[in-house]
């Protein structure tokens, strides 16, 4: 099956991650988008409220089931979470068998590109990885500003619908006692419910 990855600390998995990792599948012609949630994020900072593993990974296997009967699949795995110390894309696209003959696609979305360069091993990462970028409002891409090692990614963009949703706002509303609907699937909105999920 041609898969898709797609990592990220999905703190909580939101509808923005599924909107457009289901247009950007579709139009790169996969037919599978796999989860790999972090363990740790190497690029956010300490005072990050990172929700339990187990309910991050709870809450990507309730998304998953959420998105049965659309034309892709959609699983997870957890290769990043059977490592300790920081998520490095890197070891993870080595683990699952990257290589230059066969890369490994790799879904991100436009505001990490201004960081990708800063990435472990990024001259190594780009030879065993095809990235695949969405765009993503508030962070137009402006290639000027990208550096130099990654601008070789300029035709790797794929449009996905505009879809202006983070888990940080969603961590936000939470704190602030609101509502949270469309934002995440049902199944997600009442899992962070019942377990209390970023109250602080
Ligand atoms: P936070 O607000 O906590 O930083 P996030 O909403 O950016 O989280 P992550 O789990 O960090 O979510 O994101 C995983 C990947 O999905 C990243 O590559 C990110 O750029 C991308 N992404 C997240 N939300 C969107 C969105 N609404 N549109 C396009 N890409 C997105």
């Amino acid at each position: 099956m041609k898969t898709l990855f797609f990592g990220g600390s999905f703190n909580p998995i939101h509808r923005g991650h599924l909107v457009c990792s289901l247009s950007a599948a579709k139009s790169g012609g996969f037919e599978k988008i796999v989860f790999v949630p972090s363990h740790r994020p190497v690029l956010k900072s300490r005072a990050y409220d990172l929700a339990l593993v187990e309910h991050r990974v709870a809450m990507l296997m309730l998304a998953c089931q959420s998105m049965k009967g659309s034309s892709v699949h959609y699983d997870l795995d957890l290769i990043e979470l059977h490592r300790s110390g920081p998520s490095y894309t890197y070891d993870t696209v080595v683990g699952l068998g990257g290589t230059p003959d066969h890369k490994i696609d790799w879904l991100i979305g436009a505001d990490q590109l201004l960081n990708l360069h800063r990435w472990y091993r990024i001259s190594d990462l780009l030879k065993l990885t095809r990235f695949w970028i969405m765009q993503r409002p508030g962070y137009p891409i402006d290639w000027s500003q990208v550096d130099p090692l990654v601008r070789s990614l300029q035709n790797q963009v794929v449009p996905v619908p505009p879809t202006d949703i983070s888990a940080t706002q969603i961590r936000q509303k939470i704190r602030d006692g609101q509502s949270i609907e469309g934002l995440v699937p049902e199944t997600v909105r009442e899992y962070i419910l019942t377990h209390r999920l970023f109250i602080p």
